[in-house]
């Protein structure tokens, strides 16, 4: 299995070393061969108002869409979280997503909405210890299809906010895992979406 991850802009070196670390064979993806080449894909934290452009000015951003939508599994941390969401609240003028997840992602809810900030967190499908959560200007979802699947929350002023999601063949997080040093989220999309064996 290779694992491709987005490389026009964002921490897509953080994700290839998490990936490395795990012993899977990942490459930094940045033209259509390598679109076409990859059994999965990661979309990185970064800007996602910027990854959408600069994948549309190269070419690349329909088919990176319509290999999302036929089943590539993809895994989209932080603004990679934005651009796998069908809706995006608090978007730039003529935002584009990829899409994917039937969800609606509030951008920048951590950073404006209320502080950034760190925590620690239980995911369904990873074992204790609780994940350590880092969000950076960070989405989360607003609201969601029947189809996704919640798989952590934070809660906030009394109100639980999805900060982890799968649908399908589909994850996104709010969070950044790729700068924890901890590869267990990694690990998760590895192994019980891609449904791929690591040693
Ligand atoms: N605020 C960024 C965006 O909207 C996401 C930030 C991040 O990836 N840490 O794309």
């Amino acid at each position: 299995m290779l694992v491709g991850v987005l490389a026009l802009q964002g921490d897509f070196r953080e994700h290839l070393f998490a990936l490395a670390e795990c012993g899977v064979a990942a490459i930094a993806v940045k033209n259509l061969d390598e679109i076409n080449a990859i059994d999965a894909l990661i979309l990185p934290g970064g800007e996602s108002t910027t990854i959408a452009k600069l994948a549309r000015t190269f070419g690349l951003f329909d088919r990176i869409s319509a290999r999302i939508h036929d089943g590539l599994p993809t895994y989209g941390s932080c603004a990679g979280m934005i651009l796998l969401a069908d809706r995006i609240e608090g978007a730039m003028e003529g935002q584009e997503s990829f899409g994917g997840i039937d969800m609606t992602v509030r951008r920048n809810a951590f950073g404006r909405q209320v502080d950034s900030f760190e925590s620690d967190l239980s995911m369904v499908g990873i074992t204790a210890p609780p994940v350590r959560a880092i969000f950076i200007r960070a989405p989360w979802v607003d609201s969601l299809g029947a189809g996704v699947e919640v798989l952590a929350s934070v809660e906030i002023d009394g109100q639980l906010h999805p900060v982890a999601v799968r649908q399908g063949n589909l994850l996104a997080t709010s969070f950044h895992p790729e700068i924890t040093g901890d590869n267990r989220v990694h690990r998760y999309f590895i192994e019980s979406v891609c449904k791929a064996v690591v040693a």
